[in-house]
């Protein structure tokens, strides 16, 4: 049977976190730390002590490490709610690339880098980055990786250039791709590493200048200047960080989805308050027929994504990897997710691309979704290949 209620625990508990975003977080929009390349560290920390407060923060994470270890559904819900606010995830820490991070880390890293790097990530002490995008390597097809790893049999050797890396300046802990050469001790390829921030072959060259500010730190240009890590700093099996950033990217996908159905809803609900009350032609603007139809499209867009979103996540709750399914909510969300705040913009008229409202924040940061975690042509290129393949 299938069945679309929503349990009363659950229920309530998304009511708490939006009146939570509502209340304690949504003051922050406007505070100066909220920069043009995104929160400052010091606003994120203030923001998480909040969720601390009212037993938010990092919910999902396995209660081995003090999280409520939330399925992907319970998830959706949650992260909905937090989405009113662009920083209400990042309250909560379940803002990308942390949440992420968290996830893969919870699934390979091994006692010893829980210990070092995922324990205090869960406890919203330190931050976090995944490098992976090149300017002349790795992108859309991340089997193109330039960067390099050589391995003598004690170290490695990394060298190579990022760009795009969402956090890089303060983020402590560092998730690397680079391409392990040849060696006569582990396997060659794309491989992972996991190490500190603070050390002298990783260069932040520059944090670059973006059309969105909801990413801690903004999206940095990093080199590898003959980094230099031990063994240790594998993370999981060499040559398989191709799978792994796979294992990641479904769920982190979908994730991004929920953050963003949310943010799209508080848009609306802004242009549905200015077409009740602002008048044009004698009534006002929501009895215009335009108006009307723009934010039913709206409500129809949201409720879709939602179902999407929703029916991935049972998947994945059942044991499935739902690749297919994820791919599809991705490219269709953040499709839809912008042409709602594209809507809300145009219902708002002139003050809609004024910092008047939160929209226009929305509808900037909302943009750069269509790119991140597969740019929609790409999922749609895998989508089609499977079609074909029947
Ligand atoms: C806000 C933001 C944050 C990011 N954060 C991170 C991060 O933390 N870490 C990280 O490693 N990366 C990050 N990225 C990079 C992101 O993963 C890449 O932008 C994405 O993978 C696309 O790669 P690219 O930018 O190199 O585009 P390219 O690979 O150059 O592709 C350009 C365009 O070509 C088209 N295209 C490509 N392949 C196909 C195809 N098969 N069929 C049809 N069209 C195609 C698409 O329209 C695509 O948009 C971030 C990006 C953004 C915008």
């Amino acid at each position: 049977m299938i069945d679309f209620s929503m349990p009363a625990e659950l229920a309530a508990e998304r009511d708490r976190v939006r009146q939570f975003v509502i209340d304690k977080i949504v003051p922050f929009e406007r505070d100066p730390r909220l920069t043009a390349h995104g929160p400052t560290d010091e606003l994120r920390q203030e923001l998480v002590e909040l969720a601390r407060a009212e037993k938010l923060l990092t919910v999902q994470a396995p209660e081995s490490l003090g999280g409520r270890g939330l399925s992907h559904i319970e998830q959706a819900v949650i992260y909905e709610a937090a989405g009113w606010s662009t920083l209400g995830p990042i309250a909560m820490n379940c803002a990308a690339p942390d949440e992420g991070n968290m996830f893969l880390l919870s699934k390979v890293a091994n006692p010893e880098q829980v210990e070092r790097h995922l324990a205090p990530m869960v406890a919203g002490q330190h931050r976090s980055v995944f490098a992976m995008t090149e300017p002349d390597g790795a992108g859309s097809d991340p089997a193109q990786l330039a960067t390099t790893a050589t391995f003598d049999g004690e170290n490695f050797t990394v060298n190579g250039r990022k760009w795009l890396i969402t956090g890089a300046n303060g983020a402590k802990t560092w998730i690397i791709m680079a391409r392990l050469a040849e060696n006569p001790h582990l396997p060659a390829g794309p491989t992972l590493f996991l190490t500190d921030g603070d050390q002298p072959g990783i260069v932040i060259e520059r944090t670059m200048n973006t059309m969105d500010r909801n990413y801690v730190a903004g999206h940095g240009v990093v080199r590898f200047d003959n980094l230099t890590l031990p063994q240790s700093a594998l993370l999981g099996d060499a040559g398989q960080a191709l799978r792994y950033a796979q294992l990641r990217l479904a769920p982190a996908r979908l994730t991004h989805c929920m953050r963003w159905l949310g943010a799209a809803e508080r848009a609306q609900s802004i242009a549905v308050a200015h077409a009740r009350t602002r008048t044009a032609f004698g009534k006002p603007i929501g009895e215009h027929e335009g108006v009307s139809f723009m934010l039913a499209d709206n409500e129809i867009a949201l409720h879709q994504c939602r179902l999407t979103i929703w029916h991935a996540c049972w998947l994945m709750d059942q044991g499935e990897k739902a690749r297919h399914e994820s791919s599809i909510a991705k490219s269709y969300v953040s499709e839809e997710l912008f042409k709602v705040a594209d809507r809300c913009v145009q219902v708002l008229g002139g003050i809609g691309i004024s910092d008047e409202t939160v929209v226009e924040m929305i509808f900037r940061d909302i943009r750069a979704f269509r790119l991140y975690d597969g740019p929609t042509e790409v999922h749609k290129y895998a989508i089609g290949r499977k079609v074909l393949r029947g």
